[in-house]
Protein backbone atom coordinates (compact mmCIF):
# COMPACT_ATOMS: atom_id res chain seq x y z
CA UNK A 1 0.00 0.00 0.00
CA UNK A 2 1.32 3.66 -0.90
CA UNK A 3 0.14 6.19 1.15
CA UNK A 4 0.19 8.82 -1.48
CA UNK A 5 -2.69 6.91 -3.03
CA UNK A 6 -4.83 7.09 -0.30
CA UNK A 7 -6.17 10.11 -1.67
CA UNK A 8 -7.96 8.29 -3.60
CA UNK A 9 -10.64 8.08 -1.51
CA UNK A 10 -11.74 11.51 -1.95
CA UNK A 11 -12.69 10.85 -5.45
CA UNK A 12 -16.64 11.03 -4.91
CA UNK A 13 -16.68 9.62 -8.77
CA UNK A 14 -19.16 12.32 -9.61
CA UNK A 15 -17.64 12.50 -13.19
CA UNK A 16 -17.70 16.18 -13.33
CA UNK A 17 -13.76 16.21 -14.44
CA UNK A 18 -15.06 13.70 -17.73
CA UNK A 19 -15.46 16.43 -20.05
CA UNK A 20 -12.67 18.10 -18.72
CA UNK A 21 -10.17 15.26 -20.15
CA UNK A 22 -8.67 15.10 -23.47
CA UNK A 23 -8.07 11.54 -23.32
CA UNK A 24 -11.85 10.80 -22.26
CA UNK A 25 -12.72 13.02 -24.86
CA UNK A 26 -11.13 11.21 -27.39
CA UNK A 27 -11.65 7.78 -26.88
CA UNK A 28 -14.82 8.01 -24.98
CA UNK A 29 -13.11 4.77 -22.45
CA UNK A 30 -13.80 5.29 -18.69
CA UNK A 31 -10.64 3.96 -18.39
CA UNK A 32 -8.99 6.67 -20.44
CA UNK A 33 -10.81 9.24 -17.83
CA UNK A 34 -9.51 10.88 -14.31
CA UNK A 35 -12.66 9.00 -12.37
CA UNK A 36 -11.47 5.70 -14.60
CA UNK A 37 -8.02 5.98 -14.02
CA UNK A 38 -8.09 6.72 -10.21
CA UNK A 39 -10.70 3.97 -9.51
CA UNK A 40 -7.16 1.87 -11.46
CA UNK A 41 -4.95 3.29 -9.23
CA UNK A 42 -7.18 2.50 -6.14
CA UNK A 43 -7.91 -1.35 -7.33
CA UNK A 44 -3.59 -1.14 -7.64
CA UNK A 45 -2.74 0.23 -4.09
CA UNK A 46 -5.52 -2.38 -2.42
CA UNK A 47 -4.05 -5.27 -4.43
CA UNK A 48 -7.29 -6.27 -6.48
CA UNK A 49 -5.61 -5.55 -9.11
CA UNK A 50 -2.09 -5.86 -10.64
CA UNK A 51 0.19 -3.73 -12.68
CA UNK A 52 -0.18 -5.21 -15.66
CA UNK A 53 -0.28 -3.90 -19.53
CA UNK A 54 -3.67 -3.43 -19.55
CA UNK A 55 -3.95 -0.91 -16.21
CA UNK A 56 -0.21 0.64 -16.92
CA UNK A 57 -1.51 2.03 -20.61
CA UNK A 58 -4.40 3.18 -19.11
CA UNK A 59 -2.26 5.23 -16.33
CA UNK A 60 0.93 6.37 -18.92
CA UNK A 61 -1.75 7.40 -21.64
CA UNK A 62 -2.63 10.36 -19.54
CA UNK A 63 -1.53 13.33 -20.15
CA UNK A 64 -0.78 14.48 -16.43
CA UNK A 65 -2.41 17.95 -18.17
CA UNK A 66 -4.51 18.41 -14.27
CA UNK A 67 -7.88 20.37 -16.22
CA UNK A 68 -9.37 17.63 -14.13
CA UNK A 69 -7.81 18.63 -11.11
CA UNK A 70 -8.42 22.29 -11.66
CA UNK A 71 -12.58 21.68 -12.00
CA UNK A 72 -13.01 18.70 -9.14
CA UNK A 73 -15.26 20.12 -6.71
CA UNK A 74 -13.95 17.34 -4.18
CA UNK A 75 -10.28 19.00 -4.63
CA UNK A 76 -8.89 15.28 -5.50
CA UNK A 77 -4.78 16.38 -5.23
CA UNK A 78 -4.95 14.41 -9.07
CA UNK A 79 -1.60 15.53 -9.96
CA UNK A 80 0.14 13.61 -7.02
CA UNK A 81 -1.87 11.22 -7.52
CA UNK A 82 -0.71 10.24 -10.84
CA UNK A 83 2.82 11.16 -10.12
CA UNK A 84 2.44 7.97 -7.04
CA UNK A 85 0.89 6.41 -9.81
CA UNK A 86 4.09 6.34 -12.01
CA UNK A 87 6.10 5.64 -9.16
CA UNK A 88 4.67 2.19 -8.02
CA UNK A 89 4.38 1.44 -11.29
CA UNK A 90 8.13 2.38 -12.00
CA UNK A 91 9.00 0.40 -9.20
CA UNK A 92 8.18 -2.70 -10.62
CA UNK A 93 10.22 -2.45 -13.86
CA UNK A 94 14.10 -3.31 -13.49
CA UNK A 95 16.45 -0.53 -13.91
CA UNK A 96 19.19 -0.64 -16.69
CA UNK A 97 21.65 1.83 -16.68
CA UNK A 98 22.25 2.31 -20.30
CA UNK A 99 24.37 4.43 -22.47
CA UNK A 100 21.40 7.09 -23.23
CA UNK A 101 20.23 6.49 -19.79
CA UNK A 102 23.50 7.96 -18.42
CA UNK A 103 23.71 10.52 -21.08
CA UNK A 104 20.13 11.72 -19.98
CA UNK A 105 20.93 11.71 -16.53
CA UNK A 106 24.30 14.07 -17.56
CA UNK A 107 22.05 16.09 -19.77
CA UNK A 108 19.97 17.37 -17.08
CA UNK A 109 22.14 17.63 -14.50
CA UNK A 110 25.13 19.46 -16.07
CA UNK A 111 25.18 22.99 -18.17
CA UNK A 112 28.18 21.91 -19.72
CA UNK A 113 26.90 19.10 -20.66
CA UNK A 114 23.93 21.14 -22.56
CA UNK A 115 25.70 23.06 -23.75
CA UNK A 116 27.70 21.20 -25.43
CA UNK A 117 25.16 19.00 -27.40
CA UNK A 118 23.82 22.81 -28.51
CA UNK A 119 26.70 23.33 -30.42
CA UNK A 120 26.74 19.13 -31.94
CA UNK A 121 23.14 20.49 -32.36
CA UNK A 122 23.89 23.39 -34.49
CA UNK A 123 27.30 21.45 -36.65
CA UNK A 124 24.46 19.09 -37.46
CA UNK A 125 21.98 21.46 -38.89
CA UNK A 126 24.62 23.83 -40.43
CA UNK A 127 27.08 21.26 -41.73
CA UNK A 128 24.50 19.52 -44.09
CA UNK A 129 24.31 16.17 -42.18
CA UNK A 130 21.05 17.35 -41.26
CA UNK A 131 19.61 17.22 -44.64
CA UNK A 132 21.75 14.36 -45.94
CA UNK A 133 20.55 11.88 -42.72
CA UNK A 134 17.03 12.63 -43.22
CA UNK A 135 17.23 11.53 -47.04
CA UNK A 136 19.05 8.76 -46.04
CA UNK A 137 16.22 7.10 -44.05
CA UNK A 138 18.66 6.40 -41.43
CA UNK A 139 16.66 7.86 -38.76
CA UNK A 140 13.83 5.98 -39.38
CA UNK A 141 16.16 2.69 -39.73
CA UNK A 142 16.92 3.83 -35.79
CA UNK A 143 13.51 4.86 -34.54
CA UNK A 144 14.96 8.89 -34.76
CA UNK A 145 12.52 10.33 -36.53
CA UNK A 146 9.86 11.95 -35.19
CA UNK A 147 12.17 13.16 -32.46
CA UNK A 148 14.51 14.46 -34.91
CA UNK A 149 11.23 16.17 -36.88
CA UNK A 150 10.56 17.99 -33.50
CA UNK A 151 14.18 19.39 -33.26
CA UNK A 152 13.90 23.28 -34.23
CA UNK A 153 16.03 25.14 -36.72
CA UNK A 154 18.50 26.98 -34.54
CA UNK A 155 18.11 30.39 -35.99
CA UNK A 156 20.65 33.64 -34.99
CA UNK A 157 18.91 36.24 -33.23
CA UNK A 158 19.18 40.07 -32.63
CA UNK A 159 18.41 40.16 -29.13
CA UNK A 160 21.37 41.71 -27.18
CA UNK A 161 22.28 41.07 -23.70
CA UNK A 162 20.90 44.61 -22.14
CA UNK A 163 23.85 46.72 -22.61
CA UNK A 164 22.08 49.91 -22.75
CA UNK A 165 20.33 49.28 -19.20
CA UNK A 166 22.22 49.64 -15.84
CA UNK A 167 20.91 47.81 -13.06
CA UNK A 168 19.16 50.57 -10.72
CA UNK A 169 16.98 48.05 -8.22
CA UNK A 170 18.75 45.99 -5.29
CA UNK A 171 17.24 42.88 -5.70
CA UNK A 172 18.91 39.89 -8.00
CA UNK A 173 16.56 38.27 -10.47
CA UNK A 174 18.44 34.62 -11.85
CA UNK A 175 16.68 33.45 -14.66
CA UNK A 176 15.56 30.07 -14.23
CA UNK A 177 16.87 28.50 -17.92
CA UNK A 178 15.49 24.77 -17.63
CA UNK A 179 17.68 21.93 -20.01
CA UNK A 180 15.27 21.22 -22.86
CA UNK A 181 15.14 25.68 -23.13
CA UNK A 182 18.71 26.00 -23.01
CA UNK A 183 19.37 24.04 -25.86
CA UNK A 184 16.49 25.35 -28.16
CA UNK A 185 15.12 28.62 -26.72
CA UNK A 186 18.38 30.80 -26.51
CA UNK A 187 15.83 33.90 -27.87
CA UNK A 188 13.30 33.43 -25.35
CA UNK A 189 16.22 33.08 -22.45
CA UNK A 190 17.96 36.44 -24.18
CA UNK A 191 15.03 38.31 -24.14
CA UNK A 192 13.95 36.84 -20.97
CA UNK A 193 17.05 38.55 -19.46
CA UNK A 194 16.81 41.82 -21.74
CA UNK A 195 13.46 42.48 -20.06
CA UNK A 196 14.93 41.97 -16.84
CA UNK A 197 17.59 44.24 -17.04
CA UNK A 198 15.46 46.98 -18.81
CA UNK A 199 13.28 47.30 -15.47
CA UNK A 200 15.91 48.10 -13.35
CA UNK A 201 17.28 44.63 -12.35
CA UNK A 202 20.81 42.77 -12.58
CA UNK A 203 19.87 39.51 -13.91
CA UNK A 204 22.12 36.29 -11.35
CA UNK A 205 23.59 33.83 -12.96
CA UNK A 206 22.72 30.72 -10.71
CA UNK A 207 25.34 28.62 -13.03
CA UNK A 208 25.09 25.33 -10.68
CA UNK A 209 21.38 25.02 -11.60
CA UNK A 210 19.62 22.07 -13.38
CA UNK A 211 16.22 20.77 -15.23
CA UNK A 212 13.59 20.90 -12.70
CA UNK A 213 13.22 17.58 -12.31
CA UNK A 214 9.83 17.40 -13.48
CA UNK A 215 10.60 14.82 -16.77
CA UNK A 216 11.84 12.08 -14.08
CA UNK A 217 8.73 12.87 -11.12
CA UNK A 218 5.99 12.46 -13.95
CA UNK A 219 7.52 9.27 -15.10
CA UNK A 220 8.03 7.70 -12.08
CA UNK A 221 11.41 8.46 -11.47
CA UNK A 222 11.16 10.50 -7.54
CA UNK A 223 14.79 10.00 -6.23
CA UNK A 224 16.66 11.53 -9.47
CA UNK A 225 13.72 14.23 -9.56
CA UNK A 226 14.70 14.56 -5.55
CA UNK A 227 18.11 15.05 -6.68
CA UNK A 228 17.36 17.53 -9.36
CA UNK A 229 15.53 19.47 -7.06
CA UNK A 230 17.84 19.48 -3.99
CA UNK A 231 20.63 21.25 -6.47
CA UNK A 232 18.42 23.86 -7.48
CA UNK A 233 17.44 24.82 -3.89
CA UNK A 234 21.13 25.01 -3.59
CA UNK A 235 21.50 26.93 -6.65
CA UNK A 236 19.25 29.85 -6.21
CA UNK A 237 19.45 30.09 -2.54
CA UNK A 238 21.13 33.90 -2.95
CA UNK A 239 18.36 35.35 -5.23
CA UNK A 240 15.47 37.45 -4.23
CA UNK A 241 13.47 36.29 -7.27
CA UNK A 242 13.71 33.11 -9.24
CA UNK A 243 11.89 33.72 -12.53
CA UNK A 244 11.12 31.19 -15.14
CA UNK A 245 9.83 31.31 -18.70
CA UNK A 246 8.86 27.51 -19.39
CA UNK A 247 5.78 27.35 -18.08
CA UNK A 248 5.79 23.42 -17.18
CA UNK A 249 9.61 24.12 -15.22
CA UNK A 250 7.94 27.12 -13.44
CA UNK A 251 4.33 24.32 -12.16
CA UNK A 252 7.26 22.05 -10.62
CA UNK A 253 9.40 24.79 -8.95
CA UNK A 254 6.01 25.65 -7.01
CA UNK A 255 5.45 21.95 -5.63
CA UNK A 256 9.11 21.55 -4.39
CA UNK A 257 7.15 22.04 -1.04
CA UNK A 258 4.93 18.54 -1.64
CA UNK A 259 8.26 16.78 -2.53
CA UNK A 260 11.16 18.41 -0.21
CA UNK A 261 9.36 19.40 3.15
CA UNK A 262 11.75 22.39 4.44
CA UNK A 263 11.89 26.34 4.92
CA UNK A 264 14.44 26.02 1.72
CA UNK A 265 12.18 24.35 -0.62
CA UNK A 266 9.14 26.91 0.61
CA UNK A 267 11.68 29.98 0.23
CA UNK A 268 12.15 28.83 -3.37
CA UNK A 269 8.44 28.18 -4.32
CA UNK A 270 7.42 31.65 -2.51
CA UNK A 271 10.36 34.19 -4.61
CA UNK A 272 9.41 32.23 -8.14
CA UNK A 273 7.39 34.06 -11.02
CA UNK A 274 6.59 32.87 -14.58
CA UNK A 275 8.31 35.41 -16.57
CA UNK A 276 5.41 37.19 -17.49
CA UNK A 277 3.94 37.68 -14.24
CA UNK A 278 6.90 39.16 -12.53
CA UNK A 279 7.29 41.51 -15.96
CA UNK A 280 3.48 42.76 -14.91
CA UNK A 281 4.26 43.03 -11.68
CA UNK A 282 6.74 45.25 -12.20
CA UNK A 283 6.38 46.87 -15.31
CA UNK A 284 7.26 50.47 -16.13
CA UNK A 285 5.72 52.81 -18.23
CA UNK A 286 9.28 54.62 -19.24
CA UNK A 287 10.15 51.54 -21.19
CA UNK A 288 9.35 52.17 -24.54
CA UNK A 289 7.60 49.60 -27.27
CA UNK A 290 7.75 49.96 -31.00
CA UNK A 291 4.35 49.54 -32.76
CA UNK A 292 3.81 45.54 -34.05
CA UNK A 293 0.76 45.04 -36.42
CA UNK A 294 0.34 41.52 -36.82
CA UNK A 295 -2.57 38.79 -35.84
CA UNK A 296 -1.24 36.93 -32.72
CA UNK A 297 -2.90 34.35 -31.13
CA UNK A 298 -2.28 32.93 -27.69
CA UNK A 299 -2.14 29.07 -26.73
CA UNK A 300 -2.14 28.60 -22.90
CA UNK A 301 -0.11 25.76 -21.89
CA UNK A 302 -1.71 23.71 -19.37
CA UNK A 303 1.47 24.10 -16.74
CA UNK A 304 0.08 27.78 -16.94
CA UNK A 305 -3.51 27.64 -16.77
CA UNK A 306 -3.99 24.35 -14.23
CA UNK A 307 -0.82 24.97 -11.83
CA UNK A 308 0.73 28.12 -11.83
CA UNK A 309 -3.09 29.60 -13.10
CA UNK A 310 -2.09 32.78 -15.03
CA UNK A 311 -2.89 31.93 -17.90
CA UNK A 312 -4.49 35.84 -18.20
CA UNK A 313 -0.39 37.07 -18.20
CA UNK A 314 0.67 36.54 -21.11
CA UNK A 315 -2.41 38.61 -22.67
CA UNK A 316 -1.88 41.24 -20.60
CA UNK A 317 2.16 41.52 -21.71
CA UNK A 318 1.08 41.59 -25.43
CA UNK A 319 -0.94 43.92 -25.21
CA UNK A 320 1.30 46.40 -24.22
CA UNK A 321 2.84 46.12 -27.89
CA UNK A 322 0.68 48.99 -29.66
CA UNK A 323 -1.05 48.08 -32.90
CA UNK A 324 -0.68 44.14 -32.03
CA UNK A 325 -4.07 42.39 -32.24
CA UNK A 326 -3.94 39.59 -29.79
CA UNK A 327 -6.51 36.54 -29.29
CA UNK A 328 -7.20 33.20 -27.44
CA UNK A 329 -6.71 30.25 -29.47
CA UNK A 330 -9.82 28.62 -29.57
CA UNK A 331 -9.69 25.20 -27.30
CA UNK A 332 -7.21 26.71 -25.05
CA UNK A 333 -9.10 24.58 -22.25
CA UNK A 334 -7.85 21.27 -24.03
CA UNK A 335 -3.91 20.19 -24.05
CA UNK A 336 -2.05 20.64 -27.15
CA UNK A 337 -0.74 16.68 -26.76
CA UNK A 338 2.80 17.66 -26.21
CA UNK A 339 2.85 16.95 -22.14
CA UNK A 340 6.29 16.60 -21.17
CA UNK A 341 7.41 13.90 -23.93
CA UNK A 342 4.44 12.70 -24.05
CA UNK A 343 4.31 13.64 -27.44
CA UNK A 344 7.45 11.02 -27.84
CA UNK A 345 6.19 8.19 -26.07
CA UNK A 346 2.43 8.60 -27.40
CA UNK A 347 2.51 10.09 -30.81
CA UNK A 348 -1.32 8.72 -31.66
CA UNK A 349 -2.86 10.62 -29.05
CA UNK A 350 -0.62 13.96 -29.23
CA UNK A 351 -0.85 14.11 -32.51
CA UNK A 352 -5.14 13.85 -32.48
CA UNK A 353 -4.82 16.59 -30.24
CA UNK A 354 -2.48 19.12 -32.07
CA UNK A 355 -5.01 18.39 -34.92
CA UNK A 356 -7.44 20.06 -33.04
CA UNK A 357 -5.18 22.84 -32.73
CA UNK A 358 -4.22 23.03 -36.41
CA UNK A 359 -7.86 23.10 -37.67
CA UNK A 360 -8.26 26.45 -35.06
CA UNK A 361 -5.14 28.33 -36.57
CA UNK A 362 -6.24 27.24 -39.76
CA UNK A 363 -9.67 28.51 -39.46
CA UNK A 364 -8.46 32.16 -37.85
CA UNK A 365 -6.26 34.88 -40.24
CA UNK A 366 -3.20 34.19 -37.55
CA UNK A 367 0.25 34.84 -38.09
CA UNK A 368 1.96 34.49 -35.20
CA UNK A 369 1.45 31.77 -32.28
CA UNK A 370 2.69 32.49 -29.20
CA UNK A 371 3.32 30.03 -26.31
CA UNK A 372 5.00 30.22 -22.65
CA UNK A 373 6.14 26.13 -22.23
CA UNK A 374 8.79 25.04 -24.90
CA UNK A 375 7.43 21.68 -24.94
CA UNK A 376 4.12 23.13 -26.38
CA UNK A 377 5.86 25.29 -28.96
CA UNK A 378 8.17 22.46 -30.03
CA UNK A 379 5.09 20.29 -30.56
CA UNK A 380 3.05 22.99 -32.19
CA UNK A 381 6.08 24.36 -34.42
CA UNK A 382 6.52 21.08 -35.63
CA UNK A 383 2.36 20.11 -36.49
CA UNK A 384 3.00 23.69 -38.70
CA UNK A 385 5.78 22.52 -40.22
CA UNK A 386 4.35 19.21 -41.47
CA UNK A 387 0.99 21.32 -42.98
CA UNK A 388 3.58 23.56 -44.94
CA UNK A 389 1.65 26.41 -42.46
CA UNK A 390 4.49 29.69 -42.49
CA UNK A 391 3.15 30.36 -39.01
CA UNK A 392 6.27 31.38 -36.10
CA UNK A 393 5.47 30.05 -32.98
CA UNK A 394 7.05 32.34 -30.26
CA UNK A 395 7.17 32.80 -26.23
CA UNK A 396 5.40 35.91 -25.24
CA UNK A 397 8.43 37.75 -24.17
CA UNK A 398 10.42 37.22 -27.30
CA UNK A 399 7.75 39.26 -28.75
CA UNK A 400 8.00 42.08 -26.84
CA UNK A 401 11.55 42.11 -26.13
CA UNK A 402 11.93 42.51 -30.04
CA UNK A 403 9.86 45.84 -29.96
CA UNK A 404 11.95 47.07 -27.32
CA UNK A 405 12.93 50.25 -28.22
CA UNK A 406 16.66 51.31 -28.45
CA UNK A 407 18.01 47.57 -28.14
CA UNK A 408 19.25 46.86 -31.98
S1 LIG B 1 -11.85 13.40 -9.77
FE1 LIG B 1 -13.20 14.96 -8.87
S2 LIG B 1 -14.53 15.59 -10.54
FE2 LIG B 1 -13.59 13.64 -11.19
S3 LIG B 1 -15.04 12.05 -10.55
FE3 LIG B 1 -13.58 12.30 -8.84
S4 LIG B 1 -14.54 13.81 -7.47
FE4 LIG B 1 -15.62 13.95 -9.44
S1 LIG C 1 -4.53 14.86 -16.15
FE1 LIG C 1 -5.51 15.40 -18.10
S2 LIG C 1 -5.42 13.51 -19.35
FE2 LIG C 1 -4.98 12.92 -17.23
S3 LIG C 1 -6.95 12.30 -16.39
FE3 LIG C 1 -6.71 14.49 -15.87
S4 LIG C 1 -7.69 15.61 -17.54
FE4 LIG C 1 -7.38 13.47 -18.25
Amino acid sequence: MDKALDATDRCVMCGMCLPHCPTYMKTGNEAESPRGRIALMQALNNGQLGPDENLTGHIESCLQCRACEAMCPALVPYGELIDAAHALLQSNNKQHLRLAELFRRAFLKHRVVRQLSGLLLIGYQRSGLQTLTRKSGALELLGLARAESIIPRQRRFRLEAGANHRPHKSQSVALFTGCVAELFEHETLAASRLLISALGYSVANAEHQCCCGALDLHAGRSPQALTLMQRNIEAFAESDFVVSSASGCGAMLLEYPDHIDNSESRTLAHKHFDISTFLLDHWNDDVQLEPLYRHVAVHSPCSLRNVLKCSQQPFELLQKIPGIDVVELPGNELCCGAAGNYMMTHPEMADSLLQDKLEHIKEHDIDTLVSSNIGCALHLQAGLRREGLDIEVVHPVTMLARQLKGNF
